[in-house]
């Protein structure tokens, strides 16, 4: 059912945009262990011949490390909602999850274009509301590092605002970032239009209606999210960044201290 080359072929397009990224990296890279190993620091002296001027930053499992589980309840949330929702069998979802994770970006993305009709205010509910968050507490040297950087700093994320402003706010770097491009912002009509097909099937019910249309575009439109390369250039034109400049920044970046 699901083909893991087109992953790779994702995964291709959305680095198409950064040509530069490695060598970028490297930089950024001297930049945050040089700054964190010495201190106080110049980052002036750091960032002066720097090529690239915005840093685009995946949120989770990057400005907090993996090892804290986020990640893992994450994902034992999505099965369960995957089982107890929309009753698919059990033995069939950790498979399921993990391949429609890895074709579409989210696994969420993935149940949309099976079929699967989502309330997304629903879904981000059951999968975000019950995660570990007293595991992340403020980090004031990532903090403090972020603010040194001259660069604009984006999070990009394909969570949900309320997880993302969790997030950084449990982590003390509400701050720290120009914006924030997440879920609602790479999905405005589909997420308002779910909402007004779910406030339309209330309205039925209580007028003993017909049920949702299910041929409204907000039922059939797939989903955007990381990392399709429609993902990127919907970035590149929300925050209107030069591609050439920036470095995308993802999981598992951690700075050890
Ligand atoms: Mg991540």
């Amino acid at each position: 059912m699901l083909k893991t080359k087109r992953q790779s072929s994702l995964t291709r397009d959305y680095y198409k945009h950064f040509p530069t990224f490695f060598s970028q990296m490297v930089s950024l890279l001297t930049c945050l262990f040089v700054a964190v190993a010495s201190k106080p620091v110049n980052m002036e002296s750091y960032t002066a011949g720097a090529k690239f001027d915005c840093l685009l930053f995946d949120m989770d499992d990057t400005l907090y490390p993996l090892s804290l589980g986020i990640n893992l309840a994450c994902r034992k949330n999505i099965q369960d909602y995957m089982i107890s929702k929309l009753q698919i069998e059990e033995s069939l979802v950790p498979k399921m999850c993990l391949d429609l994770y890895k074709e579409y970006g989210t696994t969420m993305a993935g149940l949309k274009v099976l079929g699967y009709d989502l309330d997304y205010d629903d879904f981000h509910a059951c999968v975000h509301g019950t995660l570990p968050y007293e595991k992340l507490k403020p980090d004031p040297v990532l903090r403090q590092l972020l603010l040194s950087l001259p660069q604009r700093k984006i999070i990009f994320t394909n969570s949900d605002k309320a997880h993302a402003a969790t997030v950084l706010k449990k982590l003390g770097l509400e701050d720290c970032f120009e914006g924030v491009i997440c879920f609602e912002t790479l999905n405005p009509s589909s997420a308002e239009e779910h909402g007004q097909e779910r406030d339309r099937e209330d309205s039925d019910e209580t007028d003993g209606g017909s049920s949702a249309d299910s041929d409204s575009p907000a039922c059939h439109k797939r989903i955007l999210c990381k990392p399709s390369l429609e993902s990127m250039e919907a970035v590149i034109e929300i925050a209107k960044l030069d591609p050439k400049k920036t470095v995308s920044i993802r999981n598992h970046l951690h700075v050890r201290r």
